[in-house]
C-alpha cells in the first residue's frame, strides 16, 4: 500500500499517521502504543526507556491531536474536549478510552472512507453532511452482489454463496488489504461466472439443436396434418432465434399443444387402425369364401390375414390392402372369366340336351323306319314284316314247317295300375329279354303293339312251337321280374299256328290270335294251338 510522504515537523500530521496506524494494525489505541507508533514515525527511540525524555512531547501531541479533531470533526468535538482533559490530568487511561472511542468513529484517519457507525446516521444526516463516496461505492458494490450477482447464481450455489460472502466482507473492508482481498475475491467470482456463463451458452446451444431435431423429427412423423404443421412451424421459429424467456415460455406453450393434438391423434389412429385391420380381416376371409375354389388366391389370403395381424402400422396396411385390391380384382376377373365359362359351358350343356333329344326322336324315326321297337329291342311291324316274308319263303322254297305265335300278356292293364307305367315297360322289356335267352338264334319276337307279341318258329312243326313257347312261360316263373325288390310274376296267353304253305302272313298270325283268345277264355297264362289252316280253293284267291 502507498503510504503518504508525511510532513515530520508537523506535530498534527504525525499524530493523524500515529491513529491511522494504530486503526490498521488493530492496536489497543492506550498511550504506550500511541507513544511506540508515534516515536516509529518521527524515528525517535522507542519503548518505555524513552517514554520519560519523550513523554512531554506526546502530551503536546495529544494535546494537537485533539484539536485536530474537533476541527475536522466537529462532531467529536466532546471526545476531543475529554481527551484534553485527560491529557492536562496526565490520566493515560483515560487518553485510552477516548481515543479508543474516537478510533472506532473514525475507521480511518484521513476520514475520507470513513465508515460511519450506525448510531452516527441520523446526527449525519441531522447536520446535512453528505456520506463518504468510499463508502458509498462499497455500499453499492455490497448491494449490487447481494441483490443483483447472487439471485442470477442461484442455480450455481457455490457460486450464489461466494457473493454473498463478498457482499458482507466489501462492506466491512474497512482497510486496504481487507479491500484488496475483496477484490481478489470479486475476481475469482467473475472468472468463476464467467466459466459458468460458457459452459451455460455450450448447454444451451446444445439443448437448442436437440430441441430442432426433435420438432423437425415430430414435422417428419406428421406430414399430413397441417394444424400440426403451423404449431410446429411457430416452435421451430421460436428456437431457431436467440433464446429469449418470453419467447421459450411460447415454444413450450404451443409444445404442449402439439403433444396433446399428437396424443389424440395417435388415439385416433390407434383406433382407426383397429378398425381397419378388423374390416381388411373380414374382407379378406370373406374373399376366400368368394373364391373357394382358387387356391393359388386361398394361399395369398392367408399370408395377408398374416401380415395384418402382425402390423400396427398405417403405412403397410394401406400396402397391403394395395396388393390385397390388386389381387382380389384379378381373382374377381378370375372368378368372372370362371362364371362366363359356367354360363357357356351349361349353354352348351342345354343345347347338347337338346341336341340329343333331338338325336333320340330322330334315332326312334329311324328305326321306325328300320326293324326295331327301340324300348323292348323286337322288331317292329316293318321287322316283322321282313322276317316274316324271308321266313316264309324259305319254308315255301325248302317245303319245312314254319310256326308262329301270339303272346298277350294277361292283366297287364291292372299291373300297369299298379305299380305304374314305367313297371309296365320294364315288365314288357323284361318278357322280351327272357324270350330272346329261351329262343333259338333262328326265331324272332317281334311287337304287334302294346303288350301283344308275335314269335316266329323257322323250320318249326307245331308241337315243337307248342313246347317251346311253353317252356318260355315256365321259364317266365323262375325269371321273375322285380319290381322295388318285389317278385312279379308276368304271365301270358299264347295262340300257336303253323302256317300253311303259301300261306299269307295275316291269315297266319289271325290264327295264331284266335288260339290266343280262346287261351284267355279258358283262363289265361296258357298255349293254345291253332287249327290247321282250311285248304284254300284255288279260285278263292
Ligand atoms: P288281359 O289279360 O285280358 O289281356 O287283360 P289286359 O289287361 O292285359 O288287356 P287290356 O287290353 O285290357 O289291357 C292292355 C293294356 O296294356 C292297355 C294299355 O294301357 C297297356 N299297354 C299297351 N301298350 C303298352 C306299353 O307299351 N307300355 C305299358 N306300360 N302299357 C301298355
Ligand atoms: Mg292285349
Ligand atoms: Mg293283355
Amino acid at each position: 500500500m502507498a503510504e503518504a510522504r508525511i510532513n515530520l515537523d508537523n506535530p498534527t500530521e504525525v499524530a493523524r499517521e500515529t491513529l491511522r496506524r494504530l486503526a490498521l494494525r488493530r492496536i489497543a489505541p492506550t498511550p504506550d502504543n500511541y507513544q511506540t507508533l508515534y516515536g516509529e514515525i518521527v524515528g525517535a527511540p522507542t519503548g518505555a526507556a524513552a517514554g520519560a525524555s519523550k513523554a512531554p512531547s506526546a502530551a503536546s501531541a495529544l494535546t494537537a491531536l485533539a484539536g485536530e479533531i474537533e476541527t475536522q470533526h466537529p462532531a467529536l468535538a466532546a471526545q476531543a474536549a475529554s481527551l484534553v482533559r485527560a491529557i492536562d490530568k496526565q490520566d493515560w487511561r483515560q487518553c485510552g478510552w477516548v481515543l479508543s472511542d474516537v478510533v472506532r468513529q473514525l475507521k480511518q484517519p484521513d476520514g475520507k472512507d470513513r465508515l460511519p457507525a450506525e448510531r452516527e446516521r441520523p446526527a449525519r444526516a441531522a447536520a446535512g453532511q453528505s456520506q463518504d463516496p468510499q463508502a458509498q461505492l462499497r455500499e453499492l458494490l455490497a448491494k449490487t452482489l447481494e441483490l443483483g450477482v447472487a439471485p442470477q447464481l442461484e442455480p450455481i450455489p457455490r457460486l450464489e454463496e461466494k457473493a454473498r460472502e463478498l457482499a458482507v466482507s466489501v462492506r466491512k473492508a474497512d482497510s486496504t488489504a481487507a479491500l484488496d482481498a475483496a477484490a481478489s475475491g470479486l475476481k475469482s467470482l467473475w472468472m468463476n461466472i464467467e466459466m459458468q456463463a460458457s459452459d451455460a451458452r455450450g448447454l444451451q446451444d446444445t439443448l437448442k439443436r436437440v430441441l430442432l431435431l426433435l420438432v423437425e423429427n415430430i414435422g417428419e412423423l406428421l406430414d399430413d396434418d397441417t394444424w400440426l404443421r403451423g404449431q410446429l412451424d411457430v416452435v421451430q421459429k421460436v428456437i431457431a432465434g436467440p433464446i429469449k424467456i418470453r419467447a421459450l415460455q411460447d415454444a413450450e406453450k404451443r409444445l404442449k399443444e402439439v403433444i396433446y393434438k399428437q396424443s389424440m391423434v395417435k388415439h385416433g389412429l390407434r383406433e382407426a387402425t383397429a378398425n381397419l385391420k378388423a374390416t381388411m380381416t373380414t374382407f379378406v376371409s370373406r374373399m376366400g369364401d368368394v373364391v373357394a375354389a382358387n387356391d393359388e388366391y386361398q394361399g395369398k389370403l392367408a399370408s395377408h390375414i398374416e401380415r395384418i395381424s402382425n402390423t400396427e402400422d398405417v403405412v403397410e396396411l394401406n400396402r397391403i390392402l394395395e396388393n390385397l385390391l390388386e389381387e382380389t380384382r384379378s381373382a374377381q376377373a378370375d372368378s368372372h372369366r370362371a362364371h362366363l365359362q359356367l354360363i357357356e359351358e351349361r349353354d352348351a350343356a342345354i343345347n347338347a340336351e337338346s341336341r340329343i333329344r333331338q338325336l333320340e326322336t330322330e334315332l326312334a324315326q329311324m328305326s321306325a323306319l328300320v326293324r326295331e321297337d327301340p324300348m323292348t329291342r323286337s322288331l317292329n311291324r316293318r321287322g316283322l314284316d321282313d322276317e316274316f316274308a324271308r321266313e316264309a319263303a324259305r319254308a315255301d322254297r325248302y317245303g319245312t314247317p314254319f310256326s308262329l305265335a301270339v303272346l298277350d300278356v294277361d292283366n297287364f292293364k291292372s299291373l300297369n295300375d299298379k305299380r305304374g307305367h314305367k313297371a309296365g315297360d320294364e315288365a314288357l322289356i323284361h318278357l322280351v329279354a327272357v324270350a330272346k335267352e329261351e329262343l333259338r338264334i333262328t326265331d324272332h319276337i317281334a311287337r304287334l303293339g302294346g303288350e301283344e307279341f308275335l314269335i316266329i318258329l323257322p323250320n318249326t312243326p307245331l308241337g315243337e312251337a307248342e313246347r317251346i313257347i311253353t317252356r318260355l312261360q315256365r321259364s317266365l316263373t323262375k325269371k321273375y321280374f322285380l319290381d322295388n325288390n318285389e317278385r312279379v310274376l308276368i304271365t301270358f296267353s299264347a295262340g300257336v299256328a303253323e302256317r300253311s304253305a303259301g300261306e299269307a302272313q295275316e291269315a297266319s298270325i289271325a290264327r295264331a290270335d284266335g288260339a290266343m283268345y280262346q287261351a284267355k277264355l279258358a283262363g289265361k297264362n296258357r298255349v293254345f294251338l291253332a287249327p290247321a289252316a282250311q285248304a284254300a280253293p284255288p279260285d278263292a284267291e
